[in-house]
């Protein structure tokens, strides 16, 4: 008897690219320029491997102590993205782990993130993660101070500025959240014309509305539940 977990996951995988294919083919996009990245904080190793054995390869966590827990036991040749709050005494762990990290949010952050990626002989992939909404809340560069501390962040050698996150006010109707997207998709465009730099990926979209998202240009999906199951 195959294994329930199995045929679920890998259902799941199979549905999420779907969505995704055809997220891309309404917006008039290759649906190889967007990866997706399989969210599995809080699922332990066994559930994991399931994905793997399905073809994933990309995973997210937000924890660093998790990734350092689950990445050895799992296949060298999968690539792990940090995607969350990333503390600034976490960041060589998490260096040591993640080739990409999605939240950089601060230019103390980024600096910290630079000196150490120096010292390790790394050059992880970033991005700058934008809190277009304001919300108290939440982790982010405003669009404000993005533009001042852009100059800034470009003459830190060691990272590989991708793009721009965000991780949009939750609302129950997806469609809600379709400006915010389209938002951040314009905020890029604008630095990449004022500063003339390329930033090609946008890292935006969850489970309830990540084919919104590719519609609305998601280079990068950051999804769990709709692959491993809820939560709780
Ligand atoms: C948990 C998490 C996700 C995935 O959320 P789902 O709703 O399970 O798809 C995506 N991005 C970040 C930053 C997260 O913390």
């Amino acid at each position: 008897m195959p294994d329930p977990d199995s045929i679920r996951i890998s259902a799941n995988l199979e549905t999420v690219h779907a969505q995704i294919a055809s997220a891309a083919a309404r917006a008039h996009r290759d649906p190889k320029d967007v990866t997706l990245v399989a969210v599995s904080k809080t699922w332990p190793v066994d559930l994991v491997r399931l994905a793997v054995e399905a073809g994933q390869t990309v995973f997210g966590e937000n924890k660093v102590q998790e990734g350092e827990a689950k990445a050895p036991l799992l296949p060298s040749h999968l690539d792990w993205h940090h995607i969350g709050n990333l503390q600034k005494n976490k960041v060589r762990k998490a260096l040591a782990i993640f080739s990409t990290i999605h939240g950089v949010d601060s230019l103390d952050l980024a600096r910290q993130m630079d000196r150490i990626a120096a010292e390790e002989g790394l050059e992880p992939a970033v991005y700058l993660q934008v809190n277009l909404a304001r919300e108290a809340s939440k982790h982010g560069f405003t669009d404000e101070d993005l533009c001042r501390d852009f100059p800034a962040l470009l003459e830190l050698g060691r990272l590989r500025i991708q793009g721009l996150m965000i991780i949009p006010p939750f609302t129950e109707d997806p469609e809600a959240t379709r400006p915010m997207f389209a938002a951040l998709r314009a905020f890029r465009d604008d630095l990449v014309d004022r500063f003339s730099v390329p930033l090609p990926e946008l890292s935006m979209g969850m489970s309830h509305d990540y084919t919104i998202a590719v519609e609305e240009g998601a280079t990068l999906v950051r999804v769990g539940s709709a692959i491993f199951g809820s939560r709780g």
